[in-house]
């Protein structure tokens, strides 16, 4: 049975970035507003994640990392109605089995914080009190410790460390009223630092260069029929990247969807030379019942319904920007 779950776990939970993805949406959804990233050789050695939210209350740390049982769907009647990151409550349950994880929590009620490891989706030992600021720290140590294969797929640490920084960057321009920073163990200096009520243009200016910052023209719109809000930063067309950069969000879960990069990047060949792409930071929001939830969690790709008519509308809105700064 642990062996199944090892697999089913390495299959949720594909590199270090995926991990911290789920870690930090669920650092957001518990309202915090400063979220710390620390890691150790790309985090495969330690990748440990420290927030200042409402923390895990004690009685709720025995079941934490069990498959299902602690996620959110509990508190909702209807899969419609999800509005949070989180809905699959299987997160922490697979990272428990495939690295040693430790969870340090303190609510705004707890005298005391508290500290328990975790195996395989079971506290090692009852959680222990121990000092610490309101808020949670997870600390996931050697991850992939028990399934060499997926090590072995792995690229360097240096690339995943790459990887990690990118999902940080890209949360804090989406989330910038956070603050958040990311730094390697042992290292004083950091690697990225947003500071808190920022916005996602200063946080572009931050991690993304001035550069890309200095063109960057608003988008927005928002579309009853499609049931679709859109709003965003895209580079005007003079500028130009190497490659087509796109930050998206749809229910501000960062996502993938080769349809809207397509047909962002078709509306910018009008513009730019060949070779030449912009940078893109879109957020949807589109009505929840009208998106899959029940994609795998390494599925980026979302679907969602009105596909074509949706990309449609961002492509228009894009040009008509384009245009307008253009004449
Ligand atoms: P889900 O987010 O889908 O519920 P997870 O496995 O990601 O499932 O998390 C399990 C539960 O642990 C969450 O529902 C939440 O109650 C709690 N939790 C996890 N991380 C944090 C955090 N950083 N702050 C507060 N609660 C957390
Ligand atoms: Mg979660």
């Amino acid at each position: 049975e642990t062996v199944v779950n090892r697999i089913a776990a390495g299959e949720v939970v594909q590199r270090p970035a995926n991990a911290l993805k789920e870690l930090l949406e669920n650092c957001l959804d518990a309202k915090s507003t400063q979220i710390s990233v620390i890691v150790k050789q790309g985090g495969l050695k330690i990748l440990q994640i420290q927030d200042n939210g409402t923390g895990i209350r004690r009685s709720d740390l025995g079941i934490v990392c069990e498959r299902f049982t602690t996620s959110k769907l509990r508190e909702f009647n209807d899969l419609k109605q999800i509005s949070t990151y989180g809905f699959r409550g299987e997160a922490l349950a697979s990272i428990s089995h495939v690295a040693h994880l430790t969870i340090l929590t303190k609510t705004k009620d707890d005298q005391c914080a508290w500290k328990c490891t975790y195996l395989d989706g079971k506290p090692k030992a009852p959680p222990k009190p121990c000092a610490g600021n309101q808020g949670t720290q997870i600390t996931v140590e050697d991850l992939f410790y028990n399934i060499s294969i997926r090590r072995k797929a792995l690229r360097s640490p240096a690339e995943e460390h790459a990887r990690i920084a990118e999902v940080v960057s890209r949360y804090a321009v989406h989330n910038a009223t956070v603050g958040f920073s990311l730094k390697k163990q042992g290292e004083n200096s950091v690697d990225l630092r947003t500071p808190p009520n920022s916005t996602p243009e200063e946080n572009i200016r931050i991690v993304f260069g001035s550069a890309i910052a200095n063109e960057l023209l608003p988008i927005s719109f928002s579309d009853e029929r499609l049931q679709v809000k859109c709003s965003g930063l895209v580079t005007n067309a003079n500028y130009s990247c190497k490659r087509c950069v796109m930050l998206l969000f749809i229910n501000h879960r960062l996502v993938d969807s080769v349809g809207i990069r397509k047909g962002i990047e078709g509306v910018y060949a009008a513009y730019l030379p060949k070779q030449t792409h912009p940078f893109i930071y879109l957020s949807l929001e589109i009505a929840p019942q009208n998106v899959d939830v029940n994609v795998h969690p390494t599925k980026h790709e979302v679907c969602f319904l009105h596909e074509e008519a949706i990309i449609e509308a961002v492509s228009k809105a894009v040009d008509e920007k384009l245009l307008g700064a253009n004449q």
